[in-house]
Parts: C-alpha cells; structure tokens; sequence
C-alpha cells in the first residue's frame, strides 16, 4: 500500500519555497501561447496572476520573466511555423510584445497590481553598469509594489548580441536582483534521468544538489517546438542561479495555478544553490554567459586558489582564446576541470609572453609595469570543491 506522503520528510515540499521572498518566475511560449490558434492562453495565465497576487499579499515579491512575444507576433502576421529569419522573429516580436504587454497589465490590474515592462537586451546584464542601471530600475519596481515582466528585447537583438531563450536570462536577472527562488514554468514537471517520452525508466529528480557531468548529460538537447531552450538552456540557468545563492525549481505550467501547485508538493526538480553566499560582483563574474577564453593552471596554483590566493603568472601553464584586458575568462584545472571564472589583468598576447614567469620578471617580458596577478583574487569566482548536500 502506497504511504502517504510526510510533509516533513517528503522531498517534494521544499522549505526552500515557503523561505523565498524574491521569486522571479519564468514561463515559455509554449505555456502561454495556444499551439493551434496563437492566441494567448488567457485563463491560465490569470490563474497564474492570481498564485502571485496571493503571495505579494504575503509580502513576497514576484518578477516575471515572460516569453511568447514572437509566438503571439507570428501568429497575427500569418509567418510560416518552422525556424524564422532573423528580422522576421524581430518582426514578430514587435507585435506579440504589446499583445503580451496589453494582457499582463489587463490581468494584473484586475487582480490589484500594476505591471511594468522590462525589455531587456544581452548587454544590459554582461556590461557592469548597464547590469548595475537594469538593477536599480527593477529594485526600484519591487520597492514600488510593481509586478516587473521582463522580456528579451527581441526587436533590437541580433544574433550575436542576444540571449535567444528565457531560461538563462531569468537566471541572469534572478541573480541580477538577489532572487532566492527561480521557478521555471515547463512543459515537463522536471530534470529526467532519460527522455520520459522515450525511455520507461525515466525517474524524475526531485533534488539536484550539484550539477555534474551526469545531470548536464542528462539534459541533453530536448525541447518542444515552441520553447527555445529544451533542458539544456534550464541547466545552464541553474548554474548562473546556483552561482548566485537563488534556488531553482523546474516544473510543470501546464495545469492552472502552478505557483499555488509547488506550495502543495507538486512534482518538480529542485535545483539547491549553496548555502555560502558569494559577494555581488563575484556573482555577476561567475555568471557571465561569454567567456572569452581559458586560463589552465597547475597543481600549485589551484591550491593556492583554493587557499584564497590571486593567480598569478608562474602558476599558469597555457592560456586560449581571445581575450582582452578585463574580459571574463574560465579557469581550469591541468587536468581539465572547470576551477571558476575571472577577469583577467591582461590581453591574451601579454598573458602569453608571462605565464609561468615569475611576478618579478613581467615588467622586463612586457615592457610596462602590469599587474602582479594575472586574476586578481577580487576579480575571481571559483566554483566550490565540496558542498553540504541539503537535500537528498
Ligand atoms: N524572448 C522570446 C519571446 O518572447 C522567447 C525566448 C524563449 O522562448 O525562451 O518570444
């Protein structure tokens, strides 16, 4: 006979949600948009506005991170279904975002709050004052009991400078804000072992505690037709919220209230963040989404890292990529392991002449008297050796 189940040891009634006071809450297209007609899924969504109006009334503060600009959009200029060019998802954005904008001020007004747009662009969250001025404006938001809804800026963002999916710029802006909860509203109710359409032995995780090689595999590609980032882009978003102490949960959107749904235990993955807090800026380091090249230290040095040491130039043994002075590079480990990110204190073609040189060498090497370390300790955030699992 199947027991019921114990609230208290149960997995699936997280203390993480009940201790959240900022939630951002992310929902793609697929959810918000009908598949058939390309309208908007106006019931659901209300439903959903009701869970956050009854938590603001608890004084829990709530960011939406909302796709479905260019779902609605190439819907109403009759575009083909299958991949869109360019300026034509640019095209479609335009529209779908006033439809999008129009539905979330209506429904929010009806329920006592007041919706504000965020659009936001790749730049806004990579260059450190524009992150610092998209901060302020949300802060600004929550302090005035605001319902912010972000989304990408679709109309202006090209394929280089854009994020492309919803999941690592909620992530981005869940760390931006000091979030403690990341909720991703799904077509799946979580992180599967295997494909669950395809594999029998498929388990759902109810709690990931560290992401490993195992649980990025695990993630593989699979996404559905109207989403734009599958597992793989959720995974990568717990990484950038994990790095910033903001729990995340994947779950299913797909029935009515699914905010109110997770306080009642439903099936979901959690994603638990460390329980050491980094500092600000180490979180904005670690969360860079383009780093532009790696640095490979030796034994020593990723000692005296993890000693709390700066890098210095002796202790790297190769460097690739392309990076200039200040850009984010990933350090690793000799035998390959990913040791963090950092902003390095020279261009590539500098950091090549000084590696494994000592600090008092550089100056002759270079020419000009640079810094001592090749990344500063301030300038560093190191992905920790060993966590406390907090969950099962
Ligand atoms: N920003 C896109 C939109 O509003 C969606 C990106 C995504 O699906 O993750 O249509």
């Amino acid at each position: 006979m199947a027991e019921s189940p114990d609230i208290n040891t149960d997995t699936r009634y997280r203390p993480e949600w009940a201790a959240a006071r900022r939630i951002i809450v992310k929902l793609g297209s697929a959810l918000l948009t009908c598949r058939e007609t390309g309208t908007l899924n106006t019931d659901w969504l209300g439903s959903l506005i009701d869970d956050i109006a009854e938590l603001s009334k608890h004084g829990r503060e709530v960011v939406i991170v909302s796709s479905g600009a260019i779902a609605l959009g190439r819907h109403s200029l009759s575009l083909p279904t299958g991949p869109l060019q360019l300026e034509e998802s640019q095209a479609a954005a335009a529209v779908g975002q006033i439809a999008l904008a129009h539905a979330y001020s209506d429904l929010a007004r009806a329920h006592g709050l007041t919706a504000a747009q965020i659009l936001l662009t790749l730049r806004d969250t990579e260059q450190r004052r524009r992150y610092l001025n998209a901060r302020d404006t949300l802060l600004t938001l929550l302090r005035l009991k605001a319902l912010p809804v972000v989304n990408e800026n679709d109309t202006v963002a090209t394929n280089e400078i854009r994020y492309g999916d919803n999941d690592r710029l909620s992530a981005r802006v869940a760390s931006m804000i000091d979030a403690d909860c990341l909720v991703l509203l799904s077509d799946v109710d979580g992180l599967y072992t295997a494909p669950p359409n395809s594999d029998q032995n498929a388990r759902r995780l109810d709690v990931v505690t560290d992401i490993t090689g195992d649980i990025e595999a695990m993630a593989g590609d699979a996404g559905s037709e109207l989403s734009s980032g599958g597992m793989k882009t959720k995974v990568e978003a717990a990484k950038i919220a994990r790095a910033a102490g903001c729990d995340m949960v994947i779950t299913s959107g797909k029935l009515m209230h699914p905010l109110r749904a997770i306080a009642e235990g439903a099936a979901c993955t959690w994603f638990l963040a460390p329980s050491n807090p980094v500092t600000a800026r180490q979180r904005w380091i670690s969360g860079q989404l383009e780093p532009k090249g790696t640095i490979t230290v030796d034994a020593g040095a990723e000692k005296a890292l993890y000693s709390g040491r700066s890098l210095l130039p002796a202790g790297v043994a190769s460097v690739a990529g392309a990076f200039d002075r200040g850009d984010s590079v990933i350090i690793r480990s000799h035998d390959g392991r990913e040791l963090g990110r950092g902003l390095v204190a020279y261009a590539k073609k500098d950091a090549e002449r000084i590696i494994g040189k000592k600090t008092s060498e550089i100056s002759t090497i270079l020419g000009f008297a640079g810094r001592d370390e090749l990344i500063h300790r301030d300038d560093m955030a190191l992905h920790r050796l060993h966590r406390n699992d907090r969950g099962s």
